[in-house]
């Protein structure tokens, strides 16, 4: 806290015109205490936050996850990028070991791709039902979904 220079008050910053106590003009220095535009440490919502603004939908989330959840599309839509990626990452592995020894070492030919892809597929569909029965899955900013 500042003092007044001519009385020896204790003052606050928003005091550096004039002392409350007696009446001394420019009563500290004002650069010692400065007082900040608070103003300008808003941050001005942006466009884009007013769309993540809106409340996400959980029979999109659950439509997404149904037939584009190998590619994460339901994470990517509630927020969550790094979390799709990965899921991405985890389906495209799965993918790769059931369909390359199939493909490989079986008569299967390019059906084991067939194989591998309705193996995620179908992992990815019964996942999405989550969306149906948890009540708890919030979005990225925290969310309940609707
Ligand atoms: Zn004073």
């Amino acid at each position: 806290m500042p003092k007044c220079k001519n009385c020896g008050e204790e003052i606050t910053k928003f005091d550096k015109d004039i002392c409350p106590y007696c009446g001394y003009k420019k009563p500290f220095d004002s650069n010692e205490y400065e007082t900040r535009d608070v103003t300008q440490t808003i941050e001005f919502i942006k466009e884009d936050d007013k769309y993540n603004f809106k409340i996400k939908k959980r029979f999109i989330a659950f439509l997404l996850s149904f037939f584009l959840g190998v590619f994460g599309s339901d994470c990517y839509y509630l927020g969550f990028v790094k979390e799709g990626l990965y899921k991405f990452l985890i389906s495209a592995v799965i993918f790769s070991v059931i369909s390359l020894p199939l493909f490989f070492y079986t008569e299967l030919s390019y059906y084991a791709f067939v194989v591998g892809g309705g193996v995620i597929f179908i992992l990815s569909m019964l996942l999405s039902f989550v969306y149906i029965f948890s009540d708890t899955i919030k979005d990225k900013k925290g969310a309940f979904l609707k």
